[in-house]
């Protein structure tokens, strides 16, 4: 699952890559992608096809493309979906379900592999686009928002949840999943299950300052989104990214301490990956 840092890079090259052109075809090769916000594909297509790309802006996991009629299009990248820079002529790979090319050239293809397609795409009016990507109003994005960190323990004192789980929350920090959430929780040396209103101003100056850190590592890490074609490591295909430090390194050596990293069960479908020694 593509989370925040990854789709800010994607963010970054799809606004160098479309900002000031104007869109040309447009192809819904899975109607399950546009059917959460158009009832047939030919409406989607008809709301996206002339318009010209005016901005490319994000909150969380969403991407909002501004366009020159006061509507959004929305791409949510869901479990598994990626977009790749393709030239104009390119036909789709496989697992690609949309794609939409621009009168000055080149195309951007929506792919996402496996049968399910959890990515969505649709057309709306702006005001409605937040509401209609699903994303909390008032969940913090620590990359958009860029809070200092006295307004980040205030945030963290009136959320009052368990770190982890806090942070995992989509209805209060967006764009951070089970990934960069353990990352962070590493690098400011807490524990998962610590409670978010208990924490020192020493230790919520710590997390703040690992939260920049790893969210800007990772986007670092990720490189550049649409150019290499590649999709980023995943969290369930078994192999490790080298810039992270505890997720899917269970058994292994802390990076810090050298004592092996733990995989711990908190809740139905929630694990966490951490260090027992410097994790406190
Ligand atoms: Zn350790």
């Amino acid at each position: 699952m593509l989370e925040l840092p990854e789709v800010e890079v994607l963010r970054k090259d799809l606004e160098k890559e479309v900002v000031g052109k104007k869109v040309k075809d447009v192809t819904v090769v899975t109607a399950a992608l546009v059917t959460p916000f158009h009832s047939k594909r030919p409406d989607f297509v008809k709301a996206l096809g002339g318009r010209k790309i005016e901005a490319v802006r994000r909150r969380g996991r969403v991407l909002f493309v501004d366009l020159d009629d006061q509507h959004t299009w929305l791409i949510d990248p869901g479990e598994q979906g990626f977009l790749h820079r393709e030239t104009a002529t390119e036909s789709p790979a496989a697992d690609t379900h949309l794609t939409v090319s621009f009168t000055v050239g080149g195309a951007v293809h929506l792919t996402e592999p496996g049968g399910e397609v959890t990515a969505r795409a649709g057309v709306v009016p702006n005001e409605r686009a937040l509401e209609a990507a699903e994303v909390a109003p008032d969940a913090l994005d620590p990359l958009e928002d860029n809070p200092t960190w006295m307004e980040f323990g205030r945030f963290l004192h009136a959320a009052d949840q368990p770190l982890k789980l806090l942070m995992m929350d989509p209805g209060v920090i967006a764009g951070i999943g089970p990934v960069y959430s353990d990352e962070i929780l590493w690098e400011a040396g807490l524990r998962h299950d610590r409670s978010s209103s208990t924490l020192s101003t020493q230790e919520v100056r710590r997390l703040y300052r690992g939260m920049q850190e790893v969210l800007q590592a990772a986007m670092k890490a990720a490189g550049s989104g649409l150019d290499d074609g590649a999709e980023p490591d995943s969290d369930d295909d078994g192999e490790v990214a080298e810039h992270l430090h505890v997720f899917g390194r269970d058994g292994l050596p802390c990076h810090r301490c050298r004592k092996p990293i733990t995989r711990t069960r908190i809740k139905k479908g929630v694990y966490t990956y951490h260090c027992p020694q410097c994790m406190i």
